[in-house]
C-alpha cells in the first residue's frame, strides 16, 4: 500500500453497538452517537420495500433511473446531473479517488467531517485542514471560509465543505461560498456536503444548490441516512454537471445502489408531509435539549442538524465512560481534537428525557 493508507487506522465505531443492545436488552440503551433519525421513515417507505422483497433474486437497476427522475423532479434539474451512491460516503471517497492523487492536495475545514482526511490520504493525496473559527465565535469551530479559501492552492483538487457540519453542528450562507466560489481555480472541485440540510431552518443558512447553473466545479452531495431516516439502507447521491458526472458513471461499481434502497429512496421522497413534521420535531427537541444541557451549565455549539457539540470539560472522557456503563451512548470528540466536548444526537423527547436522567445521575 502506498504511504497514505499505511498511516490510515479502519473505522473504529467507538463501541460495539449490537453487544451493549445484547446487555442492556432491546431498547433500553439510549443510542444517541450516530446522529440517527429516530422517528424512522415515511410509513411509504416499509410497502415499498415489501414490493421490492419479491425480486431480490435480481440485480438493481444499475442506472437507478426512477430515483434519478424522482431527485431530479424534486430539485429542478436534469437526471444527467445526479449521481448515486452506497450512501454519501461512499461519493464523498470516491471524488478524491478520481480526482486527487500522489502531488496534489484536498482542503477542508479543521473541524470538518472526518471522512474528508480519509478520503484525501486513501487517495494518496496531501490533506490541509484549514483553521477554524475559535470557541467564541458565533459558529464556535464553524468552517472560515476565507481561512479555508488561503487554504488553496493550484495544486489543490478538492475542496470539502459540510453545510451544516459534523460534528459542528455549525452552518454558513451563500454570502460566504459565493466568494470562494469567485475565487477557486477552475481546476478545483468544491464539494458540498448537504448531509444534514433538510434539517436546516436558519434564515442565514443556505444550500449550494442554486450556485450549480454558474459552477460547472461545485458538487452538492445529500443523503438518505439523515432527514428520511434510511440510514440502514446507504442511499446517498451527488448533483453536479453532467460532464462531471458522466466520468463519477465511468468509475462507480455497476450495482452499488441497492434494490431495497433505491425503492425505500423513491418512497420516502414522495411523502413530503413525513419529512417536514420529522424536521419539525427534530428542531423542537433539538432546542429543548440544548435548553436543558444550558441549564445544567453545558454549552453546546449552535446547531442546524440532528446532534449537539457539547461541552463539558476535561472530564468529558471520563464522563463518557460512566454513560456507557449506564446505558447511554454519546459520541467521544477526542479523535476530532476536541477532548473536551461530546457530540450529543437529538432523540426523541424520550431518549432526550433518559439521557438527562443519566446525565444527572453520573454528575450528581
Ligand atoms: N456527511 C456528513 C457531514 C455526515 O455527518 C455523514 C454521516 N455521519 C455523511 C456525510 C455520510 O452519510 P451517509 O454515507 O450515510 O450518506
Amino acid at each position: 500500500a502506498h504511504a497514505g493508507v499505511r498511516r490510515l487506522r479502519a473505522y473504529d465505531p467507538g463501541h460495539d453497538l449490537v453487544a451493549l443492545r445484547r446487555r442492556f436488552g432491546a431498547g433500553e440503551l439510549v443510542e444517541l452517537g450516530s446522529n440517527e433519525n429516530p422517528y424512522g421513515p415515511s410509513p411509504r417507505v416499509r410497502e415499498a420495500v415489501l414490493a421490492a422483497m419479491g425480486d431480490l433474486h435480481r440485480y438493481p437497476d444499475p442506472l437507478g433511473g426512477d430515483l434519478k427522475r424522482a431527485l431530479a423532479a424534486t430539485h429542478g434539474v436534469e437526471a444527467a446531473r445526479i449521481l448515486l451512491g452506497n450512501g454519501s460516503h461512499e461519493l464523498l471517497m470516491q471524488f478524491a479517488q478520481v480526482f486527487a492523487a500522489p502531488g496534489a492536495d484536498v482542503v477542508a475545514s479543521q473541524y470538518g467531517f472526518a471522512v474528508y482526511a480519509l478520503a484525501a490520504q486513501a487517495a494518496g493525496a496531501d490533506f490541509v485542514a484549514a483553521p477554524a473559527y475559535g470557541r467564541e465565535h458565533a459558529m464556535p469551530r464553524g468552517h472560515d471560509l476565507d481561512a479555508i479559501a488561503a487554504a488553496i492552492s493550484l495544486t489543490t483538487r478538492l475542496v470539502y465543505l459540510a453545510n451544516p457540519n459534523n460534528p459542528t453542528g455549525t452552518w454558513f450562507g451563500a454570502d460566504a461560498l459565493k466568494p470562494l466560489l469567485a475565487r477557486v481555480p477552475d481546476t478545483t472541485l468544491v464539494v458540498v456536503d448537504e448531509a444534514y440540510a433538510e434539517m436546516a431552518d436558519a434564515p442565514d443558512y443556505a444550500s449550494a444548490l442554486p450556485l450549480l447553473a454558474e459552477h460547472p466545479n461545485l458538487i452538492v452531495t445529500r443523503t438518505f441516512s439523515k432527514a428520511y431516516a434510511l440510514a440502514g439502507l446507504r442511499i446517498g447521491y451527488a448533483i453536479a454537471h453532467p460532464d462531471l458526472i458522466a466520468v463519477m458513471e465511468r468509475v462507480r461499481e455497476s450495482f452499488n445502489v441497492n434494490a431495497l434502497g433505491l425503492a425505500a429512496a423513491e418512497a420516502a421522497l414522495g411523502d413530503v408531509e413525513h419529512l417536514r413534521t420529522t424536521c419539525e420535531a427534530n428542531a423542537r427537541e433539538r432546542a429543548a435539549l440544548a435548553a436543558a444541557l444550558h441549564e445544567r451549565g453545558i454549552v453546546c455549539a449552535p446547531s442546524q442538524t440532528n446532534f449537539l457539540l457539547a461541552e463539558f470539560g476535561a472530564d468529558s472522557i471520563a464522563l463518557e465512560r460512566e454513560l456507557v456503563a449506564r446505558g447511554a451512548v454519546l459520541r467521544p470528540m477526542a479523535g476530532y481534537g476536541l477532548p473536551d466536548s461530546l457530540r450529543i444526537t437529538v432523540g426523541d423527547a424520550a431518549e432526550n428525557a433518559r439521557l438527562l436522567r443519566i446525565l444527572d445521575e453520573v454528575r450528581a
